[in-house]
């Protein structure tokens, strides 16, 4: 096992945490349906991007249950 060679003091400790801190998240509001979406991805909700359809819902999608 790696064993510091030196004590990290309380200062030094907490200026290198001094940058760990979370960022929020920037959410958009999607032009398709209004559902707020992360900036440059497809809306989770209705799979628009850029003003077109690119991912099929799961619920638009038919399932024949008796086949297979
Ligand atoms: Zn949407």
């Amino acid at each position: 096992m790696a064993v510091q060679q030196n004590k990290v003091s309380k200062s030094r400790r907490n200026n290198r945490r001094a940058h760990d801190a979370l960022v929020a998240a920037n959410p958009n509001e999607c032009s398709n349906c209004g559902e707020l979406k992360r900036p440059h991805h497809v809306c989770a909700s209705c799979g628009h991007y850029a003003d077109r359809e690119v991912v099929a819902m799961a619920d638009e999608v038919e399932i024949d249950e008796d086949a297979a």
